[in-house]
Formats: C-alpha cells, structure tokens, sequence
C-alpha cells in the first residue's frame, strides 16, 4: 500500500476490513493467497470503481481480471446475464458499460489490397458469410473484408487450419459469439460487443470468435472453467453459495509483487519503520 501511494484514508479502510473479515475477497468471500504471486488467489488490489483512486478493495488475481474494467454493479450484471444464457438460454443484451476503454486493433498487413485468403473473386457472393456483392470484381463483403484482413494480420499466430474453421463457423452461423450466440458489434472496435478473435483454449490452436469483454473475461481459463466461474459467481451473489476453488489449467500469470516491495528485503522486513 505504501508503494503504492494510496492516500492515508484509503488504506485505513483497508485495514479496517481486514481486522474485521481478514485476507478475503471483498466480492466474493473467498480466502486469498498471501503468498503466491503465481496462483490465481494471490490478494491484489481493485479499483473498486475503475480508475477511481478513492475507493480500493482487496480481492484475487483471478477475480480481478475477470472484473477487468467493469464497476461492481456492471461485474454482477455481465455475471448474471451469462449465468441466465446458459442456464437458460436467455439471450445476452448488451448495455453501455461506463468505464470500458479498450480499443480492438490489429496491425494492417503491409500491403492491404490483396489480402484474399480464399480468393474466389468473380462469384457475385461473399466469400465468407455468402452476402450479394455489389460488384463481381469483390471477393468480400466491407464485414468480411475487415475480418479477413484481421486474420491475415493476426496470422502468424494462427494455423491455416484454425483460421479455416472459424471461418467455416462464419459462413454456418454468422457474426455471433461462439459462447453465448450472441451477435457481435462488427463496427465499433471500442465496444465492449465488438468482435474478437480468442484462443478457444490456451494452448491449442482453435480460435473463436466472441466479444470483446468476454475475450478479457475469459483470462487463461479454459471454455468449462469459464462457466464454471461465472455460475460459481451467481450462486455466491444469489444464494451465498461458498465457491469452490478450482485451479485453472492453464494460468500462467504471476503478479509482479516485487514492483511494489521494491527496496524492501522481503526475508529482512523491519517491520517497525513501515509506517502501516
Ligand atoms: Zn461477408
């Protein structure tokens, strides 16, 4: 906290919550890790609202991303609406969501006229989602064509055959989310609703396509630890129902605690001159 610099008032109110209910969750009760900076349990701080320096709380690594830049009101609402999708099959509406300020880019391939990654110009159709062309000199539609030039552009990291298949999946359902059918924001790229593209799993090559927020929600969990998360979350908002701790497969993220304990010998901490 020192490191950090928060005003005298707010690490007060820190301290006073944890006398009071100690090392957990402000969102979620769950016991935090106070030693590990690699697991997904690790106390961190959270703007409680995003960017507002007055109000901090402690939660996990996990939790934390998953609330990315979202005010708690917004976190239990997108968790709610995902929960009745799947439960469900509500369909997910979107809303303006007040703090969110993440930007889609992509770098533009160098030369961006030719970037056909089927080229079968000449059809009169879309090649991908199949829409009437104005001209037959098209291969793609305006949508398509971004979409197209995003995959060659995020290529490299792709193989051919996962950049086939989601755009098989295009051409079968459209524009909408993998995960929640939900159709996706193909104008806006500082949308919360706007198209990505997301590793269907860490670690394998099968990319999706989803929303922006759900592709931050989402972190290094795997497609079934993302659900299992978000209706853990629900029954804990709705019932009080403890959540139970399961691992992540594939986190791979470490809190860098050494920034803040810079100039502290952590085995030598004098504990007498930090003024806590
Ligand atoms: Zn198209």
């Amino acid at each position: 906290m020192k490191a950090r610099q928060y005003p005298p008032k707010v690490v007060k109110r820190i301290w006073k919550y944890v006398k009071k209910y100690g090392y957990v969750c402000h969102y979620t009760g769950m016991d935090l890790d106070m030693e590990d900076p690699h697991s997904p349990w690790f106390c961190v701080f959270d703007h409680w609202a995003p960017h507002d320096p007055r109000k901090i709380v402690i939660t996990s690594a996990l939790i934390n991303g998953m609330k990315t830049d979202l005010s708690e009101e917004e976190f239990w609402w997108i968790v709610d609406a995902l929960t009745n999708f799947k439960r469900y099959q509500i369909p997910l509406r979107k809303r303006k969501l007040r703090y969110w300020d993440h930007k889609y880019t992509f770098d533009e391939p160098g030369t961006a006229v030719e970037t056909t990654i089927f080229p079968t110009r000449g059809t009169g159709t879309c090649d991908i989602c199949g829409k009437r062309l104005k001209s037959k000199m098209f291969t793609y539609c305006p949508v398509c064509a971004i979409m197209a030039r995003r995959l060659k552009s995020d290529g490299r990291h792709f193989s051919p055959q996962a950049v086939e298949d989601l755009i098989n999946y295009i051409r079968r359902f459209g524009y909408f989310c993998f995960f929640t059918k939900m159709r996706l924001d193909m104008k806006d790229p500082t949308s919360p609703w706007y198209c990505v593209i997301n590793h269907w799993r860490p670690g394998t090559s099968k990319i999706v396509i989803t929303f922006a927020l759900l592709g931050v929600m989402k972190l290094d969990l795997t497609e079934e630890e993302f659900w299992y998360y978000v209706e853990a979350l629900a029954d804990y908002k709705e019932k009080g129902k403890k959540i139970f701790k399961r691992r992540p497969v594939c986190w791979n993220r470490r809190y860098p605690i050494e920034e803040e304990l810079k100039g502290y010998d952590p085995n030598n901490l004098n504990f007498e001159t930090i003024d806590i």
